[in-house]
């Protein structure tokens, strides 16, 4: 309700610009294609509250109503209505009647598309036929120079400001869609990128090191022991777990290495252009720093890694075979104890010293 009442004030305040502009103007406009015909006082009066009045008035109705967006359709089709009454009490001269219903189509297809266009075409003849029954129907088609003119600031200012709207949408369109975009490829508690985004990251660096051949290399990183940390400490310490490994791994690792949150307690990063040696020391470092982690309500709760890396070799048919590789390697470091980084039997063989979480 409160996301329908946002979307309906923000339409108000969208169309409050234009409707000012093309009223006042259009009001001006008319100003000189009234006085000759001898028109009765009220219709001055209802020309200037139409003009002047209106804009404001329609802004205010809809921003207080409870339901904004119809009542600003509601507005859309009082504007048409007004506009099909001016048409017809200028007796319809071409120049100005053209502009009126060329502004309201603007108006009502930007509004509410073809559906508003056709209900605000009806409410245009409706206007119309307010005003024949009330002043008589009649065309004229002279038209001054004095009115020509009158008709000039309107003609340009209202698509103008029309154009100026469509262009703060497409701006606002085009963040949210980056922002959406970011938010698809992110995991929301870590904010590293997501499984999905990560994999497809895995696949263009397996291609380049294909044409490249160039070296880097995967690691999977799997938090010891998780299941028991959430079940002694709680979920919410279990979660501050995560993003601890996460903030260590952002601050340890280069922007061009590629870190994601494989699903779980489970970590993925790519290295490009490292050995497998050279991304051992880095996840050694990054073990390391991540044992010395204390959280500050739970000074029992110790946290280690396991890591299994597998560097990039010609012989892979695909992302899925390397990404095996480094799975093997971690589930080889896993059954062997934990708390340790182990290579793919595809790779030279090595483990790493565990790392004591208690040595500190
Ligand atoms: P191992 O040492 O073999 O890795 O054992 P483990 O307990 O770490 O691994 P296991 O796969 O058995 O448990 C992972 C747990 O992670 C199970 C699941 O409830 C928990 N988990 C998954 N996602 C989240 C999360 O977003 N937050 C928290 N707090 N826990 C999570
Ligand atoms: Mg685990």
């Amino acid at each position: 309700m409160d996301n329908q009442r946002g979307k309906g004030l923000s339409f108000a305040r969208r169309i409050y610009t234009p409707r000012a502009i093309g009223s006042g103007f259009g009001g001006l406009a008319l100003i000189p294609f009234l006085y000759p015909l001898d028109i009765p006082i009220w219709t001055w009066a209802l020309l200037l509250v139409n003009a002047f009045i209106w804009p404001h008035l329609a802004y205010q109705l809809s921003t207080r109503s409870a339901y904004p967006y119809k009542a600003e359709r509601r507005n859309i089709l009082v504007d048409s209505l007004g506009g099909g009454f001016w048409a017809a009490s200028i007796q319809f001269n071409p120049l100005l009647t053209v502009i009126i219903i060329s502004m309201m189509m603007m108006h009502n297809v930007a509004a509410g598309g073809p559906k508003l266009l056709l209900r605000g075409a009806l409410a245009q003849v409706i206007g119309a036929l307010v005003s024949c029954l009330l002043f008589g129907a009649s065309f004229n088609a002279h038209t001054s120079n004095l009115q020509v003119y009158a008709c000039l600031p309107v003609l340009i200012l209202y698509p103008f400001s029309v154009g100026m709207v469509s262009y703060g949408l497409a701006i606002k369109l085009a963040e949210h869609k980056s922002t959406l975009r970011a938010l698809s490829r992110t995991d929301s508690l870590t904010g590293l990128l997501n499984h999905g985004s990560w994999k497809d990251l895995l696949q263009l660096k397996f291609q380049k090191c294909q044409q490249n051949q160039s070296t880097a290399t995967l690691a999977l990183i799997d938090i010891d022991h998780f299941k028991h940390i959430n079940d002694t400490f709680g979920h919410l310490v279990g979660d501050s777990v995560l993003c601890q490994l996460s903030t260590e791994l952002q601050q340890n690792l280069r922007i061009e290495d590629l870190a994601g949150r494989y699903g779980g307690d489970e970590f993925c990063v790519i290295l490009p252009n490292r050995s497998l040696s050279q991304a051992k020391e880095i996840m050694e470092r990054v073990s390391q720093v991540f044992c010395d982690f204390r959280h500050a309500a739970e000074p029992e709760l110790r946290v280690s890694l396991s890591v299994g890396l597998a560097s990039y070799r010609i012989e892979y048919e695909d992302a899925s075979a390397w990404l095996n590789e480094a799975d093997k390697a971690l589930y080889i470091a896993k059954k062997t104890g934990r708390n340790k980084i182990c290579t793919g039997a595809a790779d030279l063989l090595f483990d790493s010293a565990p790392i004591d979480p208690l040595s500190t």
